[in-house]
């Protein structure tokens, strides 16, 4: 049995600590919002005040928080996990983050003799409640191997990425692919339905052929297709708008940076940015087939 500590119980935290607790492993999480530490606790977390608490006795310093400025916040400080962390624990930050974020908390743990592992995730809420989350890991191989230990009730696979920060950059090339491939399932069910197909006939077709993608399967946008949809309650977020709109941000960041021209990945921003700016940041980013109907109501 291992002791987590674990900050961020949202909808990746929330299932990911579940399955933890249900391996015989002990969580001590925070969370600022009330409502996901409830839930959390009904998974067996231990809710603690405070990071330094959640801390006390781990073997494992887990972080799942919005985005860089949430990690950097929770890092830093007289309250802060490296305020509070040992040379024995492993520090382990799953959240999608800005490279430069994820290389500041690497160089910060290595100054004060800390142990720190990028280890971003791709599974979605469905992965985080089967525990087959795929694992992206960057830093040091010899604590990558002890990552691996510690995320495996978590994960279908664990895959070493490489160098510091080499598991972040897997992650915003993959996120990027994904958005790109919800905007197609988007415009393919859209287009499908006003050409006369039976949208179930039409997924099972797409399901068997090309046109197959990880969002087509489990984010397709149309409700009573598929059960893992956000379409089916109402868009209720299993992944964030606005946090796709980082992840999306953070690829055209990237694009900048190293000289790659991204038109698609420019295209589903816009896409994003169209929802936020209705006040749908917080619902699913498979929303985005809400307006490629303009004259209809989704
Ligand atoms: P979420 O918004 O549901 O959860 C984040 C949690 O962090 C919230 O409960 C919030 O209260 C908490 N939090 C924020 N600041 C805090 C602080 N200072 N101290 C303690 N708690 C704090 O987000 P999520 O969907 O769980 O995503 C978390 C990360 O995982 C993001 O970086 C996201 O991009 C990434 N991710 C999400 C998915 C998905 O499908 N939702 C999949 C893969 C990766």
């Amino acid at each position: 049995m291992s002791n987590y500590a674990w900050i961020g119980l949202g909808n990746m935290g929330g299932p990911m600590t579940a399955n933890l607790v249900a391996a015989g492993h002990a969580v001590k999480g925070f969370d600022l919002n009330e409502q996901a530490c409830e839930v959390a606790a009904q998974g067996g977390v231990e809710i603690v005040g405070s990071i330094a608490e959640a801390m006390d006795s781990a073997d494992a310093v887990f972080t799942m928080l919005p985005k860089g400025q949430h990690v950097r916040s929770v890092y830093e400080g007289e309250s802060g996990i490296w305020a509070s962390a040992t040379e024995q624990m492993l520090l382990i930050d799953s959240s999608t983050v800005d490279i430069e974020t994820s290389r500041y908390i690497h160089e910060g743990s290595a100054q004060r003799g800390l142990n720190f592992v990028d280890a971003p995730v791709s599974g979605g809420i469905s992965g985080a409640a089967a525990g087959t989350l795929a694992f992206m890991l960057g830093g040091e191989a010899t604590l990558m191997e002890r990552a691996t230990e510690y995320i495996a009730p978590m994960s279908g696979r664990t895959i070493a990425a490489g160098a510091a920060s080499m598991g972040i950059a897997a992650k915003i090339c993959n996120n990027m692919m994904l958005f790109i491939d919800l905007m197609a399932s988007a415009e393919g069910s859209q287009l499908a339905e006003k050409l006369g197909l039976d949208p179930k006939v039409f997924w099972e077709i797409a399901s068997v052929s090309s046109g197959r993608s990880w969002a087509q399967q489990t984010w397709y946008p149309v409700p009573d297709i598929i059960d893992t949809a956000a379409a089916n309650n109402n868009f209720e977020a299993t992944f964030r708008t606005d946090l796709a709109r980082k992840d999306i941000g953070l690829a055209l960041d990237a694009g900048e940076s190293t000289g790659v021209r991204l038109p698609a990945a420019a295209l589903a921003k816009d896409h994003f940015d169209e929802l936020i700016g209705q006040g749908l940041g917080d619902k699913d980013c498979s929303l985005i087939v809400k307006n490629l109907l303009p004259d209809e109501k989704v």
